[in-house]
């Protein structure tokens, strides 16, 4: 059965001091609450948090990830963080593909390939984001954008590397609006991107792969989103900066 996750994206909040008193908070909560077996929590921290913070996520089943990787290996790249180094801190996991990466910071498909391929070689998994902005919604091009953002940034790898990524679908308009994806809106989606692995990885593939919905989620409809076959859990944003909206979230799993 494959794994129900909640997955936090701090994204440029909180100084250091205030990411370890978050990071050690939620760790607590989920020492004298441990997480279901087939449940995982995912805190995507700051990079200058890495450091600190994996190694307080004593916690079964709560683990650190970065927001992004560079897609080289090393050198002359000022200001980056490469994949690497990522790891040597304890984390996990990178998001890759995130909406704010791709529009503020022009992230295409090529490269957004390119940091995935980096990352895996490295021993990080990947939570790929994908999702239409709202004009494309309107226009009824949701499903082309999102299956040129699978097929363009994971269907080059192979099944196995394939394996130790999990998709979030994010519509952009749905990310830090306030608006939610209606459950159905969510379900219609996932599905969508389940058969689009399995056509290209097949049927087991297909149901061992993990999709979180992120989107304005937070704990008055976490559950309602959760209850669906193909969501598998959320990546949250805003609601991850507070302990008892993110653990109200986790519940809902
Ligand atoms: C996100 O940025 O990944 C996200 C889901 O943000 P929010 O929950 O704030 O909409």
């Amino acid at each position: 059965m494959r794994k129900k996750i909640v997955a936090g994206n701090w994204k440029m909040n909180m100084d250091l001091k205030e990411g370890i008193a978050l990071a050690k908070d939620l760790n607590s909560h989920f020492l004298a609450n441990p997480l279901k077996h087939n449940n995982e929590v995912i805190l995507c921290s700051p990079f200058i948090h890495l450091a600190s913070v994996s190694p307080v996520l004593t916690a079964p089943g709560l683990s650190g990830g970065a927001q992004n990787c560079n897609d080289h290996k090393s050198g002359a790249y000022t200001g980056e963080v490469s994949a690497a180094m990522i790891r040597s801190t304890g984390a996990l996991y990178v998001i890759l593909g995130h909406s704010e990466r791709r529009t503020l910071f022009g992230e295409d498909d090529a490269l957004l390939a390119a940091k995935t391929t980096e990352a895996l070689r490295n021993g990080l998994r990947v939570i790929f984001c994908c999702g239409e902005v709202l004009a494309e919604r309107e226009k009824g091009i949701h499903f082309d954008v999102v299956k040129r953002h699978i097929e363009k940034g994971l269907f080059m790898l192979e099944r196995d590397e394939f394996s130790k990524c999990i998709i979030a679908y994010e519509p952009v308009w749905a990310i830090g609006t306030g608006v939610t994806a209606t459950p159905a809106q969510a379900q219609e989606m996932h599905h969508f991107i389940r058969g689009l692995v399995e056509g290209h990885y097949g049927k087991e593939a297909a149901e061992e792969t993990i999709i979180l919905y992120g989107g304005s989620c937070k704990a008055s409809n976490a559950a309602e989103l959760f209850a669906n076959a193909d969501v598998d859990g959320g990546l949250i944003g805003g609601a991850s900066l507070v302990k008892e909206e993110f653990c109200a979230i986790v519940s809902a799993l």
